[in-house]
């Protein structure tokens, strides 16, 4: 694939459209097998996770149900750091078994903040399911349990990923040249 131009920068092809799907259909299918016998609740954090989410969800066989949430984050006023929002998070999580759908994982900051949140309400089981994971960008650790891809630390677009608002639309993922 030729490179793509946002704004001032180009991008270079990193991952096909076809290796993503393929990729998917093996998350999917591992996803099925674990969640055989139970009904998940998938939670995808927008905006980047969108695409990822639809075409996830499109190879699930498990009995499944997905919202989508936005997250919102401010300074708190204390010093312990961000405070973090969910936006559109109206489920009952009480006893769900609950897998957090990303578009990529980088510092770990935003999962970070607001895993307690979903903890409080205490879901029989939490597990994140992300597309992309940067593991050089590591500052606040997870256990990510469904990672498509672990990718250099460089910037990346496609595929729901964006660049200043551009690039969400493309099929395949592409890495700043
Ligand atoms: P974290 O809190 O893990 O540092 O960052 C998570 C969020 O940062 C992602 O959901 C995504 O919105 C954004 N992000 C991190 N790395 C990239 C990247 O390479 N490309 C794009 N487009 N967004 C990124």
């Amino acid at each position: 694939m030729a490179p793509v131009k946002l704004h001032d920068k180009t991008f270079d092809t990193y991952l096909s459209e076809e290796v993503i799907q393929e990729k998917i259909k093996e998350l999917a299918a591992q996803i099925n097998s674990d969640y055989a016998d139970k009904k998940p609740l998938f939670i995808a954090i927008l905006n980047g996770s969108f695409m990822f989410a639809a075409d996830l969800f499109k190879h699930l066989t498990v009995d499944a149900e997905i919202c989508f949430i936005k997250l919102a984050s401010y300074k708190g006023m204390k010093s312990s750091g961000n405070v973090v929002t969910a936006i559109g998070l109206d489920q009952d999580l009480f006893g769900r078994d609950i897998i957090i759908v990303e578009d990529i994982v980088d510092t770990g900051k935003t999962l970070h903040n607001f895993l307690p949140k979903l903890e409080h309400q205490q879901p029989a089981s939490l597990r994140i399911a992300s597309l992309l994971h940067k593991p050089d960008a590591t500052e606040f650790p997870l256990e990510l349990h469904y990672v498509g891809f672990s990718i250099p630390n460089k910037f990346v677009v496609g595929y729901g990923l964006d660049y200043d608002g551009l690039g969400r639309n493309l099929k395949e993922i592409y890495q700043l040249a």
